[in-house]
């Protein structure tokens, strides 16, 4: 067993309201320089619809991830080695600018230089690229709350084996339902990116999992940004070199949280250590594909467990990260309550980042000018298990965005929460706990304990709770390569300061 440490993070997806301050917070500290305009490390998207870049899930397209050969090996989508050699100079599955958009400012001095006129003056929007003038033709989250429009929604790749009159539904724009998806870099355990790039300029942090890109070594052959299925590394145009989310590791490394997991208004977000055993990734990426879920899940180690703890101490972890690792919150979501489950597992990176599919919204529709509930009038209790199809999102939308199309597991985390929420109801507006409360958690394999843990972790957690970080120990690493660690006090995680130049 060779036990090491990922930071995990956590996503709530019955608590995001698609605020995007997420976005904002990551882009004002990371990426608001040139050639980064269009980079959105972190970015909410509007479901269904398209996401951003254009289309990202579909991989017939961008040929991100792995797949399984007949064989049972793994290979990159992307290219074998001859493949990619030929590629070398012109990769037909990178994403243009125009599918993430291209950037664009205003030409402010407009409202200051117009001649006086009966109308408003209006700033012109200009290209970032270019500098000419432009239409606006799409932008990061183009299709916000549909816009007003289903043809976003239509052309979800995740409708796939969706019934056709449950679209239909969705598509009518007074029941449409939609609900938020927040990404960021997945810092996988089996990475595409790392996979594909060929001068070894990504690498995976060995002490948390953060999966970094060594900007002296890129030579923008951008085949990270081809290979990462969830298109999550970005071309710098400016400097030429990749970029992506760093996970806020100089935050992280003092004990704070990442700029979007700390501004997070709807707090649906969590961190937290998990323990993994490495030996078994290569294993666990290359099983078929309906085993996929349990073979990653498995991979995460019980904190708990002595054997785990004495394999983590002969792997170098501390008593801190151990200790830490007990207390995370997404080890609680993941493993010990089984609500949470990573995104588009076929991709077959591991993506380390895990979601909690959402319960809500329930769907209605407007009828004689009320909104009501789309439901039959005599079923009033609508918190009943037969209508968890009827109440929300398609089951199987969600199936094909955590759970490789499988429906049961998606079905099994919702009977689980509706369960929780039935019986807080009742708590808090009958005051009873019955046994007809009790008999409906049994039946979704939950009891009142843990039903009032999740609850008090989903609804009041402080910053304690959703936050869980391990002491770093930067200072050790600082002696070891310095010999003095006084040498660098001040550069906490940064290391060195030259700016990226191109060609360089
Ligand atoms: S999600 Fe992140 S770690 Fe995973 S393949 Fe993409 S860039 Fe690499
Ligand atoms: S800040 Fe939080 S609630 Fe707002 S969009 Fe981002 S993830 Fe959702």
């Amino acid at each position: 067993m060779d036990v090491r440490a990922q930071m995990s993070m956590l996503f709530h997806l019955d608590k995001c309201i698609g605020c995007h301050t997420c976005s904002v917070a990551c882009k004002n500290l990371w990426t608001d320089r040139k050639g980064a305009e269009y980079m959105w490390w972190n970015n909410v998207e509007t479901r269904p619809g398209t996401g951003y870049p254009t289309g990202w899930e579909d991989q017939k397209h961008y040929e991100g991830g792995w797949s399984r050969d007949e064989s049972g090996k793994l290979r990159l989508r992307l290219h074998s080695r001859s493949k990619g050699l030929a590629n070398l100079f012109f990769n037909p599955a990178l994403p243009e600018i125009d599918e993430y958009y291209e950037p664009f400012t205003f030409r402010y001095q407009d409202l200051f230089d117009a001649p006086a006129g009966d109308d408003q003056p209006t700033a012109v929007p200009i290209s970032a690229i270019t500098g000419e003038e432009m239409n606006i033709e799409g932008g990061p989250n183009w299709d916000d709350d549909l816009s007003g429009s289903p043809i976003y929604a239509a052309n979800d790749p995740n409708f796939d084996q969706v019934a056709a009159d449950v679209k239909a539904q969705m598509d009518e724009i007074e029941r449409v339902v939609f609900n938020y998806l927040p990404r960021i870099c997945n810092h996988c355990l089996n990475p595409a990116c790392v996979a594909a790039c060929p001068s070894g300029a990504i690498y995976k942090r060995a002490e948390d999992g953060v999966v970094l890109v060594n900007e002296d070594k890129c030579r923008a052959w951008r085949m990270c940004v081809a290979a990462c299925p969830y298109k999550k590394v970005y071309y710098n145009w400016s400097t030429g070199k990749s970029e992506k989310c760093i996970l806020c590791f100089p935050r992280m490394e003092t004990g704070q949280a990442p700029a979007c997991a700390h501004s997070c208004v709807g707090r649906i977000r969590y961190m937290g250590v998990l323990l993994y055993d490495a030996d078994r990734i290569p294993e666990a990426a290359a099983v078929p594909e309906g085993d996929l879920i349990d073979a990653q899940l498995d991979m995460i180690l019980d904190p708990s467990d002595p054997a785990v703890i004495a394999a983590a101490k002969a792997s170098g972890l501390d008593d801190g990260w151990i200790e830490a690792a007990q207390a995370s919150p997404v080890y609680k979501f993941v493993k010990e309550w089984g609500i949470a489950l990573p995104l588009h597992p076929e991709f077959r990176t591991m993506a380390m980042m895990f979601y909690v599919p959402p319960l809500s919204p329930v769907v209605s529709v407007i009828e004689e000018g009320l909104v009501k509930l789309d439901l039959p009038p005599e079923q009033v209790d609508f918190e009943r298990f037969e209508n968890l199809d009827k109440a929300r999102i398609p089951i199987r939308y969600l199936a094909n965005l955590f759970s490789l199309g499988d429906e049961e597991p998606i079905r099994r985390i919702l009977r689980k929460m509706l369960a929780i929420r039935i019986y807080k109801r009742r708590q808090s507006v009958d005051g009873v706990i019955d046994d007809a409360t009790v008999q409906v958690l049994a039946e979704a394999g939950t009891t009142v304990e843990e039903a009032e843990v999740i609850y008090r972790l989903t609804t009041l957690p402080t910053i304690e709770d959703r936050f869980v970080f391990p002491p770093y120990h930067r200072e050790m690493s600082q002696e070891a390569i310095y010999g003095d660690p006084l040498a660098r006090k001040g550069e906490t995680g940064l290391g060195y300061l030259q700016a990226p130049v191109r060609g360089a």
